[in-house]
């Protein structure tokens, strides 16, 4: 199958929206604020998931696979989308989930269990054995036919999928903003504009949005090839709340108010983080003056709920 048929199968869209945002808060030293849409690429398939997925989906789906699996928590964006493109392509699908939510499962679980997803709770110890080269090894033996996806879909060809965000670009910046958890995302975009010769002129920002100074720019550097100036992109730490998933009053009303001021709606688990930091960076004088801003979105709205 071509990207088309796997586009049109999906019914998602090819590229994503760049719009101009102005919230009371981004009115400073003559800065431009804009965002990549990418949380409107497709109702249920989360955005930044499917940048991620796509690459390793089409030679799937061409090698004509039956059987995918891969590892998430029980509120995964990435296990919610690759379970809809997986029901969609009719590839069956096995999700090892961290912890047992089978008494209670979420939402997200609750599409996967009308998906007729495969769903293997798995105790914290053993869901750590997730990246482990024999636990791998031993699962891939036990399904040979299947395809195994690490967790987050972060994995070289999700690099791919996220620099196509940079070739859709329509303007130039001098900033990108991403939040960062598995680090695919952040690689992807710093890989894109590797490809376009602008990593100079660009910076990348990652927020984390979850504790992990040190381990995520690790994740990052992991997945770029080796000669990749390790200058030319950061992460802050500053806007995590505590942790993956945590958040407080502030982070969610500023979340309402943001939908507000702009109409574009977000959540406080990556979407929220983000916005709020690009807030603070912007009060405390962070950003030169003029500087052009993209902050991308990577949807996940499914995840809050
Ligand atoms: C997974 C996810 C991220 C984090 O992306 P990584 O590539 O894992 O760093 C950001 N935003 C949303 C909405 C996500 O679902």
């Amino acid at each position: 199958m071509n990207k088309n048929n796997l586009l049109s199968q999906l019914t998602i869209a090819t590229s994503s929206a760049e719009s101009i945002i102005q919230p009371d808060w981004g009115a400073k030293n003559g800065i431009t604020l804009a965002v990549k849409r990418d949380d409107l690429l497709h109702p249920i398939i989360s955005g930044n998931k499917w940048r991620k997925l796509k690459h390793a989906l089409m030679p799937a789906i061409a090698a004509k696979t039956k059987h995918i699996i891969s590892f998430g928590g029980g509120f995964s964006n990435h296990v919610h989308a690759l379970g809809y493109c997986c029901q969609q392509l009719n590839i069956q699908f096995t999700a090892i989930i961290r912890g047992d939510y089978s008494h209670n499962p979420s939402p997200m679980l609750q599409d996967l269990i009308c998906w007729k997803t495969n769903i293997q709770y798995v105790d914290r110890q053993t869901y750590q054995q997730r990246t482990n080269v024999t636990y791998l090894q031993t699962m891939q033996r036990q399904y040979p036919n299947a395809l195994i996806i690490p967790e987050g879909g972060s994995q070289l060809p999700a690099l791919k999928g996220v620099a196509e965000i940079i070739d859709e670009l329509q303007n130039s910046y001098d900033y990108v903003l991403a939040p960062v958890a598995s680090g695919g995302t952040l690689a992807g975009l710093i890989t894109g504009l590797i490809q376009h010769g602008k990593l100079t002129e660009c910076k990348i920002l990652g927020i984390g949005v979850l504790k992990g100074e040190g381990y995520l720019e690790q994740l990052v550097t992991d997945l770029l090839e080796k000669d990749t100036p390790s200058k030319s992109w950061h992460i802050n730490h500053d806007y995590h709340f505590g942790g993956y998933a945590k958040s407080n009053h502030e982070l969610r009303q500023f979340c309402q108010d943001f939908y507000q001021q702009t109409k574009i709606e977000i959540e406080p688990v990556y979407s929220g983080k983000l916005f709020f930091a690009l807030r603070e960076l912007i009060a405390k004088g962070y950003f030169p003056q003029k500087s052009r801003i993209l902050a991308l979105h990577t949807g996940g709205l499914q995840g809050a709920r």
